[in-house]
């Protein structure tokens, strides 16, 4: 395993590889870990053909894999994590999904930290949004464990820009990707928006899911733990 993710000598780029605690391999980056979810430069879209069934979208060529325990189609991209350049603003749709569903940190995909007021998060500080923000909150970024929430509100430059740490249980909502619509009478469905949506939304038939969405709920702030 380690052989094939080493493989395109990530270190010319300044990448370490560790073997932490867990076993699990953590790439380094020269502002720290690289996070688990993070997509790599040599991990490519595929051009995948979206054709358009009674049922929604589907691809020409579909296979079992393509679709989740849900229903939903997934975006098809490569997987070689440690292999080019980390890419910090997108996820990886595979990781992301698994460390959402599993509940993984999103930096060393270790267990998420939890205790009995709910898993931790850190998401970006949107209390404008409504009172009582973030209850209710579909949300895409993976919880943290401990240690590397500490790590991220340092190095972060997406959490420096105003986050807050919030203890929440959560359930598995839905799914963010690219809304399809028909192209009737061409063929070919078009690509019309990218969107989050809920489960139970019809709409999720023609969506291209690229991240699973989990909502929060419970919500405790705490910001004062992050501190130690
Ligand atoms: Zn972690």
């Amino acid at each position: 395993m380690a052989s094939k993710l080493l493989h395109g000598n990530p270190a010319a780029a300044g990448i370490r590889l560790e073997l932490p605690r867990a076993g699990k391999p953590v790439f380094r980056g020269p502002h720290g870990p690289v996070p688990y979810v993070a997509r790599w430069s040599a991990e490519e879209v595929q051009d995948a053909p979206v054709v358009e069934t009674r049922q929604g979208i589907a691809y020409a060529d579909e296979s079992s894999v393509d679709r989740d325990e849900n229903g939903l189609l997934w975006s098809r991209v490569s997987s070689r994590p440690g292999v080019g350049e980390p890419l910090y603003r997108q996820m990886h749709p595979l990781r992301q999904r698994r460390a959402m569903r599993r509940l993984l940190c999103q930096i060393c995909a270790g267990p998420a930290d939890r205790n009995e007021h709910g898993t931790l998060w850190l998401i970006q500080d949107q209390r404008h949004e409504w009172p009582g923000w973030p209850e209710r909150a579909q949300n895409t970024h993976p919880p943290l464990c401990l240690r590397c929430a500490r790590i991220a509100v340092k190095a972060c430059p997406w959490l420096k820009r105003g986050y807050v740490a919030v203890r929440a249980r959560s359930f598995v909502s839905g799914a963010s990707g690219g809304l399809f619509r028909t192209g009737w009478p061409r063929p070919r469905p078009v690509l019309a928006d990218a969107r989050t949506l809920q489960f139970g939304d019809p709409r999720l038939r023609w969506t291209q899911a690229d991240q699973l969405v989990r909502e929060l709920v419970g919500c405790t702030y705490v910001d004062e733990i992050l501190a130690g």
